[in-house]
C-alpha cells in the first residue's frame, strides 16, 4: 500500500473486503457482518499431523494414512479457516493489493488460537519469497503476518535465516520437471546453530498443497528445529 492509500485510507470510511459495503464506525472489519458469516472455521476433525479436515464431523482426530506412510517435516499444520470465496477476497487484498486491513483480525484469530492450544514458540519465520519476487511485489506478505503477529505473542520475528534459493516462475510457465524441482528444495537456512533445539511457528497466508510448508519445515528441521505450520486459511477438502 502506498502512502496516499495509507492516507486516504485514514480518512475515509472503510469498505467491507467483500462486498464493498461501507462499514460502520464502530464496526472493525475487515468484512460487514453479513460477509463475516461466510466465514468458516475449520472442522475438528482433521489429521493431528497435517491438519487435513476429515470429510465428516464425527470421525475422531487421528493420524492420517499419508502423514503415517510418510510423515511430514512439521509436527503438525494447522490452518484456521476455509478458503472459501469471501475469505479469498480478504485474503487476495492482503496478499496482492497490499492492504493491510485485515491484518489485525488475522492476527488476533490466530494468537487467540495459539493460546488455546498452549503452544509456546521460540521463533516466529515467515515463509520467504525469492529476493526478486520481494522487489517485483515490495512486501512479503507472511512477514507483514509474522510481524503482526509477533506484537501479540511478545516473540521474535527471523525473517533473515531461513531463504529460498529458486526463483518461483509463474505456475504456467514452468515445465513440470522444473515444478517439482523448485517445490521440493527451494528453501535452505543460512546458519543451523541459530535454529538448533529452537521451537518455530512457520508462516504463511494459504495451505494449499503443503508443498511449500514441507520444503520449509525440511530445511528448519535439518537445522535441529522443530516446526509447528499455521495458515490462515486452507483450501477445501480434496475429494477422492
Ligand atoms: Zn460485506
Ligand atoms: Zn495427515
Amino acid at each position: 500500500m502506498n502512502v496516499v492509500h495509507q492516507l486516504l485510507s485514514y480518512f475515509l470510511p472503510q469498505g467491507c473486503l467483500s462486498c464493498r459495503s461501507v462499514l460502520a464506525l464502530e464496526e472493525e472489519g475487515p468484512l460487514c457482518p453479513h460477509c463475516f458469516k461466510e466465514i468458516k472455521y475449520l472442522s475438528e476433525s482433521h489429521c493431528s499431523i497435517c491438519g487435513d479436515p476429515f470429510p465428516h464431523e464425527e470421525i475422531a482426530s487421528h493420524v492420517c494414512g499419508e502423514c503415517l506412510s510418510k510423515p511430514p517435516p512439521f509436527e503438525w499444520a494447522r490452518s484456521l479457516f476455509e478458503l472459501e470465496p469471501t475469505l479469498a477476497k480478504v485474503i487476495h487484498s492482503f496478499k496482492y493489493r497490499g492492504s493491510e486491513v485485515p491484518l489485525p483480525w488475522f492476527s488476533g484469530e490466530i494468537a487467540q488460537w495459539l493460546q488455546q492450544q498452549k503452544l509456546l514458540v521460540d521463533c516466529i519465520v515467515p515463509v520467504p519469497l525469492h529476493r526478486w519476487r520481494l522487489l517485483q511485489r515490495g512486501y512479503n506478505q507472511s512477514l507483514l503476518l509474522s510481524r503482526s503477529l509477533a506484537k501479540i505473542m511478545k516473540v521474535p520475528v527471523d525473517d533473515q535465516n531461513l531463504f529460498r534459493k529458486y526463483y518461483e516462475k509463474p505456475q504456467v510457465l514452468r515445465s513440470r520437471e522444473e515444478r517439482l524441482k523448485q517445490v521440493t528444495r527451494a528453501f535452505e537456512v543460512k546458519k543451523a546453530s541459530v535454529f538448533k533445539k529452537k521451537k518455530l511457528l512457520l508462516i504463511d497466508d494459504v495451505y494449499t498443497t503443503g508443498a511449500t510448508l514441507r520444503d520449509c519445515a525440511r530445511a528448519l528441521k535439518k537445522a535441529g528445529a522443530q516446526v509447528y505450520a499455521l495458515t490462515i486459511a486452507r483450501t477445501p477438502l480434496r475429494t477422492g
